[in-house]
């Protein structure tokens, strides 16, 4: 089973919550106005992970399998 690692890079994210609207079990809103990753991020569907990553208009998530990324590509 590959090793999924989720990474939000909070000083550039513009709080669109679009990663949260992909994936809420993988990405939260936090009252500070920006996103944060959850806990259970890495067991959550990894395309619904990818289309988070994809949809983040300031690409600040990061996807990797392996340790490689994945997305941004
Ligand atoms: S989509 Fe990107 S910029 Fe928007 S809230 Fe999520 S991490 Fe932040």
């Amino acid at each position: 089973m590959p090793i999924i690692e989720v990474e939000l890079d909070q000083s550039i994210c513009c709080g669109g919550r679009q990663c949260v609207a992909a994936a809420p079990d993988a990405f939260e809103y936090l009252d500070k106005g920006i996103a944060a990753v959850r806990p259970a991020a890495a067991e959550v569907n990894l395309e619904q992970l990818l289309q988070a990553a994809r949809n983040c208009p300031v690409m600040c998530i990061t996807i990797r399998r392996d340790g490689e990324v994945i997305e941004p590509q």
